[in-house]
């Protein structure tokens, strides 16, 4: 009799543990094999001599668990992890001391795969962060599963619109989707003058999109932004202090006053992020012994470049120099810093690109180092693990509902503000004379009820039971 004995998907990752439980005596919750027996004419003899059947599962393990090439110590997918492989939206919570660091941009070009600087720091305490805000992020935000009135608390690390070109849009879509009762909050740097600040930005951003709040003012909306504008030149200054977070901010060095790095430490887990930078002290002085350091680094490959993006080898040899990170000088940064684990982002990930990179840095640097590139690279962190794996978001997924929380915690439900505006407020009544009476178009039998007028001149109140779950908190 033959038997065909299938093993559960899980067990091929767990087969160290299943080795160790298994075979070493020691008592483990190991996958079970199943067993479909298939009727067959002729008997089977088994080895079972355990001598034999442990000489073969452990063969070639030193020291009893499997350490091969040159993968680091505490460079391993932590146990929740659905899989070691992908990320996948909503199927993994953050872990109570657990930072989760996610690449939702990751080039200065846009490209499909790759949009504007943006990384998402969730932390086991519920906080989230966002570091810079580069055109396109939104859409991996939203594709990873994000309610858009929870983008919030954004740090800017200087303001190329690479860095903040998502900011409007935010702006917008978050105050008619639900971020009524808290405001808009950005934090960044001061400049040379009052008008190379975050906060001069913003208040152009403001005028730039006068047509678009008006007109959104018929609705249920929130616009407040609050701006936290720091003082450039305060290396190590504090930029954010609450609920056991600490965000630091350095100068950077990036061709021009205002442009800063920022380091986060929360519950002893630690991340920097250089920005766009020449290599400096301060961020060596600044990421000293983090957990996760991210810079940006250029590898010495500019006229080859020139050809793939388009980029006069000139402009690109001097864009380097005075603005950014050679990848040699990556790695001798992170050498100095000693990171547990290093990360090199915007850049174009292209294979000629990764492997010379990876070649450079490793000329000061050994330990553990990973692209934060493509977009989506999701970074589990622990104290005594770290795990980057390709994130997988749906090419078109469903936009996440508002979040009602902060209504709920406020106001023990969700209150719907009243709209500014109704439309004959915006819109002369001749406009409204020329639409088509809806009587022509509606079918005989089918006629919904219309709101052509937001129906209140009153907030709503919609008591915490009655808020739908999908505006909850999974
Ligand atoms: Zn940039
Ligand atoms: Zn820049």
């Amino acid at each position: 009799m033959r038997r065909l004995v299938t093993v559960g998907a899980g067990a091929l990752l767990l087969l160290t543990g299943f080795v160790a439980s298994s075979l070493l005596g020691r008592a483990g919750d190991g996958p079970v094999p199943t067993v479909d027996p298939v009727q067959e004419s002729q008997e089977t003899e088994y080895e079972t001599d355990p001598e034999v059947i442990e000489s073969v599962m452990t063969g070639g393990v030193p020291v009893g668990r499997w350490k091969e090439g040159l993968m680091f110590e505490g460079i391993s997918p932590q146990p929740w992890l659905r899989s070691a492989a992908n990320w996948l939206p909503g199927t993994e919570e953050v872990q109570p001391d657990e930072m989760r660091i996610t690449f939702m941009g990751s080039a200065p070009m846009l490209r499909p795969g790759q949009m504007n600087t943006s990384i998402y720091i969730e932390l086991g305490n519920g906080d989230t962060f966002i570091f810079d805000m580069g055109e396109g992020a939104v859409a991996n935000y939203l594709g990873a599963g994000v309610a858009i009135n929870q983008l919030n608390d954004i740090f800017l690390s200087h303001l190329h619109v690479d860095h903040f070109g998502s900011l409007p849009w935010v702006y917008a879509f978050g105050a008619w989707a639900g971020r009524w009762h808290e405001p808009f909050r950005i934090t960044g740097p001061s400049g040379r003058t009052e008008k190379d600040g975050v906060a001069y930005m913003v208040e152009g951003m403001k005028q730039m999109m006068h047509w678009h709040r008006e007109a959104f003012s018929v609705f249920p909306t929130g616009w407040e932004i609050e701006v936290n504008e720091f003082d450039f030149r305060d290396a190590g200054g504090t930029a954010y202090e609450k609920n056991g977070v600490k965000v630091i901010h350095w100068p950077a060095s990036h061709a021009k006053d205002g442009a800063s790095g920022y380091r986060l430490d929360w519950n002893g887990l630690s991340f920097c992020f250089t920005g766009d930078t020449r290599p400096n002290t301060l961020d060596i002085e600044y990421c000293k012994g983090v957990d996760v350091m991210i810079t940006e680094t250029q590898p010495e490959v500019i006229s080859i470049s020139s050809g793939v993006q388009g980029v006069p080898p000139f402009v690109g040899r001097y864009t380097v120099d005075t603005h950014h990170t050679p990848a040699y000088a990556a790695g001798y940064i992170f050498n100095q810093v000693q990171p547990r684990i290093a990360m090199a982002t915007h850049m174009p990930f292209d294979p000629y690109v990764n492997a010379e990179t990876i070649a450079e840095v490793r000329v000061h640097w050994k330990g553990p180092f990973h692209f934060g590139a493509p977009d989506m690279v999701v970074v589990n962190v622990t104290k005594d693990q770290i795990w980057v794996r390709d994130g997988v978001i749906p090419d078109y997924p469903n936009v996440r509902a508002p979040n009602a929380e902060a209504s709920i915690a406020l106001y023990g439900g969700l209150v719907v503000p009243v709209p500014k505006y109704q439309r004959e407020d915006l819109q002369g009544q001749f406009i409204r004379d020329a639409e088509i009476d809806p009587d022509l178009y509606y079918p005989d039998g089918y006629h919904p009820v219309l709101m052509p007028r937001w129906p209140t001149d009153k907030p709503l109140f919609i008591p915490e039971d009655k808020v739908p779950e999908s505006m909850r908190s999974n």
